[in-house]
């Protein structure tokens, strides 16, 4: 802060919420979904992605595959759905995807007329290249991952799912319905929870009580004077639409604050 008048912070909100007892270390098995997508973009980018390359490529650590494994994702939104697409176009032995709450209904019900966001069952392209490749939906409802099974070197083999029910308000597992799966991949994809702490630390800004940086309502400077936020860090998990939007409404308010008007 010492050599700029004004910074923007705006570093995403990529800090995933985990699991019980299933520590996405990456060589255990276990990875968050982002890191895994993240790896195959950086290499199909980087290229060549042709078989040899890759297989190169995960010797030396630059490359989560799918390929032969079987594989578990939990989270049934579009993070989960972009995981179990990469997997099916790895080569994957198997894709299922674990969601904890109920299917929802394939129709509106009357409950929820137009013009409520519409509460129905969504079938993505994951989804859909999934049942091709595999014969089915490759999602199970009302579910989650109990236990992980490991090898002698640490590494996941086998997992136990349950079915959830909810019971006065909160989630438990449902004695009796344990399941045991395969699984050499599992994937994380349960939502996020914020913003990484560190960088709003560093610069000493106050949070919302969503881990996100906190502003006035509709503003972007924080609590420290000459620092401002925008995309999602400031909202949360979101949009690229909202990143944008986030992004001009920020540069005007900076412009504000810096010259004492604006005309952006
Ligand atoms: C798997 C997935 C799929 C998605 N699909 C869609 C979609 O289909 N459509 C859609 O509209 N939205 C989608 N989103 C949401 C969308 O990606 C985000 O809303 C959008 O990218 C937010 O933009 P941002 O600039 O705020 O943050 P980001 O795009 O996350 O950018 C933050 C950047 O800051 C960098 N950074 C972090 N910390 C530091 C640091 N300390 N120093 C320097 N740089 C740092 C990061 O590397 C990153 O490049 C998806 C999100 C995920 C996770």
């Amino acid at each position: 802060m010492k050599k700029f008048d004004a910074v923007v912070l705006c570093c995403g909100a990529k800090n995933a919420r985990g699991l019980n007892g299933l520590e996405a270390k990456g060589d255990n098995g276990i990875w968050f979904a982002v890191d895994f997508l993240k790896s195959t973009t950086k290499a199909l980018l980087n290229g060549p992605f042709d078989e040899k390359s890759v297989e190169e490529l995960e010797k030396n650590g630059g490359f989560i595959s799918a390929k032969g494994k079987h594989v578990v994702i939990v989270g049934g939104g579009d993070t989960g759905n972009d995981c179990i697409g990469t997997c099916v176009r790895h080569g994957a032995a198997s894709v299922t995807a674990l969601e904890m709450m109920p299917q929802p209904p394939k129709e509106r019900k009357a409950s929820n007329p137009w013009p409520q966001w519409p509460k129905v069952l969504k079938t993505d392209y994951g989804h859909e290249e999934a049942a091709y490749v595999y014969g089915s939906d490759p999602r199970i409802f009302e579910t989650t991952v109990k236990e992980g099974h490991y090898d002698k070197a640490g590494h996941l083999k086998e997992i136990v799912i349950s079915k959830v029910a909810f019971k006065d308000g909160k989630l438990e597992l449902v004695k009796g319905s344990e399941q045991t799966l395969p699984c050499e991949l599992l994937l994380i994809a349960a939502g996020f929870v914020g913003c990484e702490k560190y960088v709003p630390d560093n610069f000493g800004v106050s949070l919302s009580n969503r881990n996100t940086v906190l502003t006035e309502a509709d503003h972007f400077a924080t609590s420290v004077k000459g620092v401002f936020t925008a995309g999602d860090m400031h909202r949360g998990q979101s949009l690229v639409v909202w990143g944008v939007a986030e992004g001009r409404a920020c540069a005007r308010e900076v412009d504000e604050y810096l010259m004492g008007y604006s005309n952006l």
